[in-house]
């Protein structure tokens, strides 16, 4: 029997990482899906290796994207350090999504028979911290006087289930679709990517958890944005994604001249 209250060892202790947690920039940004690290506790969760570092254990190149928006815009980044295989921290806890039995093509056998025990500690050792982290950066910018919208990065991947996506950027959003349709107009404007709104997912397949929990909540804007991760596979293509992101959004907050207009709309809602 595995003690699940111990799902990390001591030297696993904290699951979240926090960077530039004092930027006094516009965003809090979240990156989920940050890593393919398994938890020594969950040994190799019954998966070939090609499977633990393919993407049904993280988003390839979010986290370097995300950094690279952090640093532009002086925003605070939080990232899951643990693969979502152990606990998918943009599901609840009563989705089964949360603790995938099967992601895409491949099974995930240490899945397969979860108790309500072992629910609960992987919850308690991944996600709770992970949102409560969040919760509080907002919370503690709010009580300081900065506005805060968030912004949530992942990747997919350029083939899912034998079929090609032509789709280079989603941009996401759940009932408040303030911040996206500032980042879609302004993709619209300049045509560089194949940028689609709710594309390759939507609400309807429940990946906006973390907007609702922490945008929508709150009533502030929220954007979840995600990458086809063929074009942020190494440091030069994540370089020029995020720049590309960064004028997008700049644009959408109305940072340029131009756009001043819409930063006013996005705050006064
Ligand atoms: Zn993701």
């Amino acid at each position: 029997m595995r003690k699940w209250e111990c799902v990390l060892s001591p030297d696993e202790s904290d699951p979240v990482g926090v960077e530039r947690g004092q930027g006094q920039g516009p965003f809090v940004i979240v990156c989920e899906h940050a890593s393919s690290t398994l938890p020594q506790s969950m040994g190799d969760m019954g998966l070939s290796e090609e499977a633990r570092l393919s993407h049904i254990a993280w988003d390839p190149g979010a986290l370097a994207v995300a950094r690279l928006l952090s640093a532009r815009f002086d925003s605070p980044l939080v990232f899951q350090k643990f693969s979502r295989l152990v606990y998918d921290c943009n599901r609840p806890p009563e989705s089964p999504a949360s603790m995938p039995m099967k992601s895409e093509i491949y099974a995930v056998p240490a899945n397969e028979v979860v108790d309500g025990a072992e629910r609960l500690a992987r919850t308690q050792a991944l996600y709770r911290p992970f949102h409560a982290a969040v919760s509080t950066l907002i919370d503690e910018r709010t009580c300081h006087g900065l506005a805060t919208s968030v912004i949530t990065v992942h990747s997919f991947t350029p083939v899912y289930f034998g079929k090609s996506r032509a789709v280079e950027v989603g941009i996401l959003h759940d009932a408040d679709a303030r911040f996206a349709d500032g980042i879609l107009a302004a993709a619209a404007a300049e045509r560089r990517h194949d940028v689609r709104r709710n594309e390759p997912y939507g609400p309807a397949d429940g990946v906006t958890h973390s907007l609702i929990l922490h945008g929508i909540s709150r009533g502030i804007p929220n954007v979840m944005i995600e990458v086809r991760n063929d074009l942020i596979a190494d440091q030069a293509g994540q370089e020029v994604m995020a720049g590309y992101l960064s004028e997008l959004i700049a644009e959408a907050i109305g940072q340029q001249d131009k756009n001043k207009k819409t930063f006013v709309n996005v705050r006064s809602h």
